[in-house]
Parts: C-alpha cells; structure tokens; sequence
C-alpha cells in the first residue's frame, strides 16, 4: 500500500483500498474530511499493481458529477450527500481552496459521517456473483427468480442485495434484508433500501440515454449530526458499478458480446485468467492497464456528453 501524503492542514488517519482520509488538523472543523481517491485499483478484494494512471481523477469527476445529478440536476428529488459545499463555508473560503494542490482533482471535501456497515447493492442485471448463485441454487441473495435466466439477462425488477462491509482485510458477506434489520434497526434498513432502489432507478434511467446500462452498483450510506441518511463515499463510478454499451447488450449473442463493460470487469477477467486467488496476484501487463484507463475515459465522456 502506498505511504499517505503529506499534505498541509491535514492528518492521514485511514487507507482503503483505493480512498486515502485526510481530517483538518489542527482539529478545527473536525467534522470534515478529505477523501482522496488514488489510482490504486482492487478486485477480489486485493489491491493491485500498478495502479490505473489517471483513476483517482476520473472516479472522483465522475462521482461528483454523480452527486450533482441525483442532488437534482437530473430533475428528481434532492438526494442529501456528504460532499460540503461553498455555502457551509466561511464567507472567504471555498472549497477549491480548502482541498491542497497535491490532490486537486481527485479529493472531495466531505462531512464526516457516522456510517452504516452496509454495502447498499442493486441489481438491474444478472451476473457476476448473482449469475454465480442463481446457477446453483435459481436465487440471487436467497431472493427467488424466474427460471431459464441467462448471464447478462435483465432482472424482471431491480433487486437489492445488501452486503454487510466487513472491516479492513475481510470479505464483504451477502446479508439478507432480516439481517440489516438486526444491524441497523427496521426504520434505517428500509431507509438505506428504499433510496439505493430509487437511486439505482434514477441513475440507470439517466444513463440509458446516454446508450449505457447500470447493470448494478454499490452505495455506501451515513448519518449526519441530525440523524438525515445521506449518500456518502464514491458514487456511480467504475470502480463500484457495471456499465455495458446498450447497443451491444442487445445486439450481442454471447455472455462476452452483451457486456461490453467500462468498468473493472476487464481486470476481474484478467485476473481470474491468470491467478488462483492464492498468495499474492500477479502485476497486471500494461494492455489491461492501458484499457481499463481507457474505458474509465470513455465513461466520463459518454455520460456527461450533451
Ligand atoms: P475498506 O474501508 O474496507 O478498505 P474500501 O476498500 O471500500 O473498504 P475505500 O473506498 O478505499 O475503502 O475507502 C473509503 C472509506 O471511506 C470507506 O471505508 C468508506 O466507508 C469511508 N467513507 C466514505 N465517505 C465517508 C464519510 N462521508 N464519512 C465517513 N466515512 C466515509
Ligand atoms: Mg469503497
């Protein structure tokens, strides 16, 4: 894992595996944060090497981007988020000038959040670890589906499928909907579920006229200091959804056709090609590096394209 900056104003206090947290210090304003997105790159849980040049940036324009459409610029409800904003400033400040030049580009400066322990997950699409089970057992997280599915087909309803975020190191466990009731109580269960579904509803709708399908994603979600359930950490990037090229999911006849993907799924087959999950896995070649690069451009410009 890369050594944290040093930046001006700030103390490092905790590396994910791809977000580095900065807090103000001296501890002024001690409920902001700095979240500064590297270009680490992770799948299965294992951080990579090297890294994505240009990652950092792209998730952190590409979730701010996010957060500004679904605040309301797509039409919808304001849906509250973590990122501060030039109003809760200072008069003199702003947020720009608040965030080092070091990391200019691929920091937000955030509320602190009390968060809760759920990977907030919904699936418009079967695959991955959903087509995984449904193989096995015709379920997607215990939750039944209609026979005769295939890898890449579109789910009769978007489903949610929590995860319980285990702590650094562990693997993220699929919960039942029973379970994030018992971790986090039965009113902010159904807050955290009711918003990812209108959420992921929202941001696939969107994105479907820009020719992609969100086949699913993750949402990460907090407390403030008055209890509101607000959107936190990265939101709608490649790094935490699937997006496929429209045209060729229906165009396509096989698995590999339909899901044109720009996201990590490019390093997750690589990797799975040529690792066995054991040890440490092998240094990615420069052509999966130089893609997946290339995919995350091709993102950005294609939803934020006019
Ligand atoms: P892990 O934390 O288990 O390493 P990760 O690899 O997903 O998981 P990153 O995404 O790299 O971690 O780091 C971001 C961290 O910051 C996450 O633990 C996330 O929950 C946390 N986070 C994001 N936004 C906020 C916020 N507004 N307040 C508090 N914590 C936040
Ligand atoms: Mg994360």
């Amino acid at each position: 894992m890369s050594t944290p900056l040093d930046l001006p104003g700030w103390r490092h206090v905790y590396s994910g595996k791809v977000r580095d947290l900065y807090v103000p210090d001296p501890a002024a304003n001690a409920d902001r944060m700095l979240v500064v997105a590297s270009d680490r790159v992770s799948a299965f849980d294992h951080v990579l090497e090297p890294g994505i040049p240009g990652k950092g940036e792209l998730l952190t324009t590409l979730s701010l981007w996010w957060f500004d459409q679904l605040a309301g610029a797509d039409g919808g409800r304001s849906i509250p988020n973590h990122l501060v904003a030039d109003h809760e400033l200072s008069a003199d400040d702003t947020v720009r000038e608040l965030i080092p030049a070091e990391v200019i580009g691929r920091a937000m400066l955030v509320r602190s959040l009390q968060m809760y322990p759920i990977e907030c997950v919904v699936r418009g699409y079967l695959t991955g670890s959903g087509w995984a089970e449904y193989q096995v057992s015709g379920t997607v997280c215990g939750i039944a589906l209609p026979a005769g599915l295939g890898d890449g087909d579109r789910l009769p309803e978007p489903l949610y499928t929590p995860a319980y975020k285990a702590p650094m190191g562990e693997h993220d466990e699929n919960i039942s909907y029973e379970r994030t009731v018992a971790l986090v109580g039965a009113d902010a269960a159904a807050a955290l579920r009711d918003a990812s579904l209108e959420i992921y509803r929202r941001a696939a709708a969107l994105a479907e006229r820009h020719g992609l399908i969100l086949a699913d994603t993750k949402f990460e979600f907090g407390a403030d200091g008055h209890g509101t359930l607000t959107l936190a950490d990265e939101v709608l990037t490649s790094d935490s959804s699937r997006y496929w090229d429209a045209a060729a999911w229906a165009a396509g006849t096989t698995p590999a056709e339909r899901m044109a993907s720009f996201d990590k799924q490019i390093v997750r087959d690589w990797l799975a090609a040529h690792w066995d999950k054991e040890g440490t896995p092998p240094p990615l070649p420069p052509e999966i590096v130089e893609r997946t690069a290339a995919r995350y451009r091709e993102l950005l410009e294609r939803l934020t394209a006019a």
